[in-house]
């Protein structure tokens, strides 16, 4: 089969690998109909995330058809047609049942492999999905598949966790720092907590155009801090949804924030220390909660408003390309060129 490889930085490939096939029982193989490019695959790509081995398949955002079970699934056969967590989950540790999905005993994050232990990706055209009763959501009687339904298993599920996260709740005033498509997907979970004012911050014109289309305001990095101290009669804003990932947006994020509030990290940080003191986070009263997203516990809501119609979340998509055309699509996403803001590939 057709897959994309990560060889090292800047460089990925796509390459004629050995098709998956089912190794445990609890095994499900997925015929790939759609997967995304996630700003979490950026990280590997440029290099700030290392350890990856050469030759691991990408990819933790896919959807697809079943075409293989093994002997102990019960809740998925061949045809169906279904979209994955980002990482699995057996449904039955201690974290699993904690609603913890994401720090399974048992589980793996699609799409990384290191020093030969870990999981392939999705950007393929077959996926091995162990775990596959507790990690699979069932996406059948849907009319074709939608870019709506595949953010279930990552961006839009990631959202709604950092929105938790963050506490927001109905009346609250809300900043999110980054306007990719995480952070667009923490607009509209903040939209659906009921928060009363929303504010989207990117340096990136088109991307807060499209915060502003999910009932966003939308501000550039420099002048954030004073509209946000304006509209908020100087106190800061009750939660920041941080989601970029770099020691700028958590200083962005601790500029925002008023007495009490939250910073809710969805970012993957890889810098060494925090941008603010203990002693910052002492005079502020503040909350800071970050990780990884238990998306499996989050993507039944996440499917619930991705069919609602609520909010054009295909809209997000500025290229969808064919599998073949994977370099091109990571360079595009990497340099945000042609406004690029999110990349689909059907294989
Ligand atoms: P992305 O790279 O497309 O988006 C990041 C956005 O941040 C860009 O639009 C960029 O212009 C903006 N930005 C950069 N610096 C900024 C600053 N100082 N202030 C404001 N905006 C700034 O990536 P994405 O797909 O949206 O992902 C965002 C982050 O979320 C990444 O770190 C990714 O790894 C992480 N992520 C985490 C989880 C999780 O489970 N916690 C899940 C998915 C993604
Ligand atoms: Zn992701
Ligand atoms: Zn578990």
């Amino acid at each position: 089969m057709k897959a994309v490889t990560f060889t090292a930085p800047y460089r990925i490939a796509v390459e004629e690998v050995p098709d998956p096939r089912i190794d445990e029982p609890t095994d499900v193989i997925v015929r790939v109909e759609m997967a995304g490019i996630c700003g979490s695959d950026l990280h590997p790509y440029r290099g700030n995330e290392v350890g990856l081995d050469a030759g691991t398949i990408l990819g933790h955002e896919f959807l697809g058809e079943v075409v293989a079970t093994g002997s102990e699934v019960t809740q998925f056969a061949p045809g169906d047609r279904v979209v994955s967590a980002f990482s699995t989950s057996c449904g039955r540790c201690f974290y699993c049942r904690s609603s913890l999905t994401a720090r399974c005993e048992r589980g793996a994050l699609f799409g990384w492999v290191q020093e030969g232990v870990g999981l392939h990706g999705g950007q393929a055209e077959y996926v091995r999905v162990p775990l596959a009763d507790g990690t699979l959501l069932s996406i059948d009687g849907e009319l074709g598949a939608t870019a709506g339904e595949l953010f279930a298993g990552d961006i839009l599920s990631t959202g709604l966790f950092t929105a938790a996260s963050g506490g927001v709740a109905s009346g609250a005033v809300v900043a999110v720092v980054g306007a990719g498509p995480v952070g667009l997907m923490c607009v509209v979970a903040a939209a659906e907590a009921g928060a009363k004012e929303i504010w989207s911050i990117d340096p990136i014109p088109e991307r807060r155009a499209l915060a502003e289309s999910f009932g966003a305001n939308a501000a550039e990095p420099e002048s954030a801090g004073k509209l946000l101290a304006e509209a908020t009669q100087g106190r800061g804003v009750d939660a920041v949804l941080e989601a970029v990932g770099t020691a700028e947006a958590t200083a962005t994020a601790y500029a925002l924030v008023g007495l009490g509030g939250t910073i809710a990290a969805a970012g993957v940080h890889t810098e060494e220390n925090f941008a603010f003191t203990p002693g910052d986070a002492y005079d502020r009263n503040l909350t800071y909660r970050a990780g990884r997203c238990s998306a499996r516990v989050f993507a039944p809501t996440a499917l619930e408003i991705a069919r609602s119609g609520r909010y054009d979340l295909d809209g997000i998509v500025s290229h969808t390309l064919n599998l073949a055309d994977a370099v091109a699509g990571y360079a595009m996403f990497d340099t945000r060129s042609d406004g690029c803001t999110k990349v689909l590939m059907i294989p």
